[in-house]
């Protein structure tokens, strides 16, 4: 079964491409029936924070991306990190260098004035056993020194180095503490990771992570380096560009199922396949899909994918999707009402809508109340012969049968009677109903706002 997982560090909040990273991850076990597990790396104790991982676990949440299981503290195995250091020590993969800070040093200006590698060679490698119970060490990996290591990434192809590259890097501290590197290792083993999907910009590290596979004789993951994300002018994604945490494309108000199109789309494809459903990602996505090169973040796109998904969202989700956007942007909240009224009115709402503001914006003339305020220039449109026109409205449409037709009827009957065009009573009629010189059609809002409310505001603006 497949096990994949994602690894961030919490030194910061969720990033458009850790999003990314995390989204392959879990489209890739999803579509396999396997499992999709969360690690937070906090090692680095100095960066990390409890307010970023909780802003880690929001956006994975905002973003659909559920994880198996509880996500799992890389900080809490320290012990058992160690404790395989020290496995490899007793195998003899590994050594205790006691080296001082001043001889290592030494090592490298010595080897700068020669113009030769700077890689610290530690004589202590060939020491059998060395005697020396209350000197600081730290445990070093025994590298292969010759030849080359060829690995097989799923995106990269087989990547070769060579092996002279290679330094004895540190495992355990002077202090006993395991290094990041180790605890990768040691944390994907013991999950039962088959799959290492994360950014290409850890593949030296692979090389050096594969060695620790070799010491240990453990069977190594499926590894897969996915090319970083860059911004529109082909320079890495950074904050120049605009907004780059995912939380702020969610107080955009971007639907989640855009997004998760867009980021799917962003270095993967799929033929010509730009619009696709959640079902068809996890059915379509593999390796051979994602590109080589990276894929530059397109903000256009992303906003014709939204309004795509937009279109096609199931009318309660859409507004319970909204609703939990008004709670993460502390908006206040909407009533029974105004959710009935989004409710009848989500089919037009959601014509042309990409953002939760836009259909937020579209919805104003349900969420605004008497009396209505009324922008500067469509009440310009309610003149007193408008006013007067519009206030014989009021005695047909208490009687009404409040169908479209029979309410076209009667607008377009009154244009006629007093020899105007229907396009001519449209502003007013809309200004009095909506406040606006945009909005729905009035004869939606008409249906959707009910007799009652109808009258009342035409009332308001004609008295
Ligand atoms: N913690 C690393 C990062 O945030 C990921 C390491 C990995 O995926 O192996 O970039």
């Amino acid at each position: 079964p497949v096990v994949t997982r994602f690894a961030p560090s919490p030194t910061g909040a969720l990033h458009i491409g850790g999003a990314r990273t995390a989204l392959f991850n879990w489209l890739y076990a999803r579509g396999r029936g396997g499992k999709f597990l969360l690690r937070i790396e906090d090692t680095d104790k100095a960066r990390s924070t409890d307010e970023n991982t909780q802003a880690i676990l929001d956006g994975l949440t905002w973003l659909g991306l559920d994880w198996d299981g509880a996500p799992t503290s890389q900080a809490a195995q320290a012990d058992r990190h160690a404790e395989v250091a020290h496995q490899m020590l007793a195998d003899g993969h590994a050594y205790k260098c006691f080296a001082t800070q001043d001889e290592i040093e030494a090592f490298r200006e010595d080897a700068r004035a020669n113009k030769v590698s700077t890689l610290y060679r530690s004589p202590w490698r060939d020491v059998a056993d060395p005697d020396h119970p209350d000197l600081p060490f730290v445990v070093r990996l025994k590298a292969p020194r010759t030849g080359a290591t060829t690995l097989h990434d799923e995106v990269q192809g087989d990547v070769t180095w060579q092996n002279e590259q290679l330094d004895d890097m540190i495992l355990l501290r002077s202090d006993g503490s395991p290094v990041y590197m180790l605890a990768v290792v040691v944390d994907d083993h013991d999950m039962g990771v088959t799959h290492v999907i994360r950014g290409d910009d850890h593949l030296a590290n692979a090389f050096r992570q594969n060695l620790i596979y070799d010491a240990m004789g453990w069977s190594k993951p499926t590894l897969a380096h996915i090319p970083l994300i860059f911004g529109p002018d082909g320079k890495k994604l950074s904050k120049r560009h605009g907004a780059t945490g995912a939380s702020e494309y969610q107080a955009l108000g971007y639907p989640a199922a855009g997004m998760r199109n867009y980021l799917t789309r962003l270095g993967w494809s799929h033929g010509d396949d730009e619009f696709f459903s959640d079902a068809q990602a996890r059915d379509w996505f593999d390796f051979d899909g994602i590109g080589k090169s990276p894929a530059r973040f397109d903000t256009k796109k992303l906003e014709n994918l939204c309004g795509q998904h937009v279109a096609v969202a199931e009318n309660a989700a859409l507004l319970h999707e909204l609703e939990v956007f008004l709670v993460a942007t502390d908006a206040p909240a909407l009533t029974a009402a105004q959710c009935n009224g989004m409710l009848k009115a989500m089919p037009s709402l959601k014509e042309r809508a990409k953002t939760f503001p836009e259909l937020l914006d579209k919805a104003h003339f349900i969420l605004t109340s008497r009396p209505i305020s009324i922008d500067e220039k469509p009440a310009k449109s309610l003149d007193d012969v408008h006013k007067g026109i519009l206030a014989e409205l009021t005695p047909q449409l208490q009687t009404a049968s409040w169908s479209r037709e029979e309410l076209e009827g009667i607008v377009a009957a009154l244009a006629e009677a007093h020899d105007t065009k229907l396009g001519k009573l449209a502003g007013p009629l809309r200004a009095a109903l909506a406040g606006r010189g945009v909005s729905p059609s009035i004869f939606d809002m008409m249906l959707i706002l009910g007799r009652e409310e109808t009258i009342s505001r035409i009332q308001d603006a004609t008295c």
